[in-house]
């Protein structure tokens, strides 16, 4: 099933100067077809239709969930690692991504003047369903999970560099585009992430490359923090990182997923 966070747009009568305008807030829907089923929530114990849809040329996708946090990986596959001159971690390396910086498919990246290289990080990230917290070594992490999703963890890389930490570099609003749905029934065993820069692709990776399982990510960071649902464990980026320019667009393709797709521009400072 594939759930979204949709917002109808008026397209009939638009007001002068608007090609089209949203009046009704971002709702969770299923997404069937070409039809959007609104739902009265994406969690367990939820997902009743209200009765309401839309053709999906009628609205606009946002980003599927509203974190609480944002948790990511550091050096989860062996080439990126290489590439960036680190060792491989002997156990996960995590940071926050704050939930100012997620946007959704299709909003800007914007790059902020501040830094010179801004990198695109294409990962697979996987959603909390249920609230998890220190789940046992051998604990299944289905019965948690809603499901998995696109997401792109773009990187001041400059910054991260100069500061030897990543609040700063990984945290600039518009720095992590999610979706553009939530795959609930996703076969994470033989899955691929791909990131295409103007069509050109530029990261591949498979999740039998990773360093860390998502299983035994998921159940190391519930060890250390509560997650929630709505909640994202991103699962680290493959090798090929490279710079987005303003006029750019990246694309984060996971197979049995789909694509997320992101304009770049220059943020005016
Ligand atoms: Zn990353």
């Amino acid at each position: 099933m594939k759930l979204a966070r949709v917002q109808p747009i008026l397209l009939a009568s638009p007001p002068p100067h608007e090609e089209s305008r949203a009046t009704i807030a971002p709702c969770f829907a299923v997404l069937e077809g070409e039809t959007a089923f609104e739902i009265d929530g994406p969690f367990a114990g939820q997902r009743k239709r209200t009765g309401r849809s839309w053709p999906l040329a009628e609205v606009r996708l946002v980003a599927p969930v509203v974190p609480t946090k944002v948790v990511c990986q550091g050096r989860n596959y062996r080439e990126h690692a290489a590439e960036l001159n680190n060792p491989v971690p002997k156990e996960p390396l995590i940071f926050l991504k704050p939930p100012s910086s997620v946007i959704g498919p299709d909003e800007p990246i914007l790059l902020p003047q501040i830094s010179k290289r801004v990198d695109f990080e294409g990962e697979i990230a996987a959603v909390i369903g249920r609230t998890c917290s220190r789940l046992a070594e051998d604990e299944a992490i289905a019965p948690f999970l809603l499901g998995y999703t696109c997401l792109n963890d773009v990187t001041a890389r400059d910054l991260q560099k100069a500061d030897g930490r990543f609040t700063r570099a990984k945290g600039f609003d518009t720095f992590c585009p999610l979706g553009p749905v939530i795959e609930t029934e996703f076969d994470l065993a033989g899955a691929t992430v791909a990131t295409f820069v103007n069509g050109e692709r530029r990261q591949f990776g498979r999740t039998s490359e990773m360093i860390f399982s998502v299983d035994a990510i998921i159940r190391w960071v519930s060890r250390i923090m509560t997650l929630e649902p709505g909640d994202v464990v991103a699962t680290g980026t493959p090798a090929g990182v490279g710079p987005l320019e303003p006029g750019d667009v990246v694309e984060v393709a996971v197979s049995g997923i789909g694509t997320l797709r992101n304009p770049v521009a220059a943020r005016e400072d």
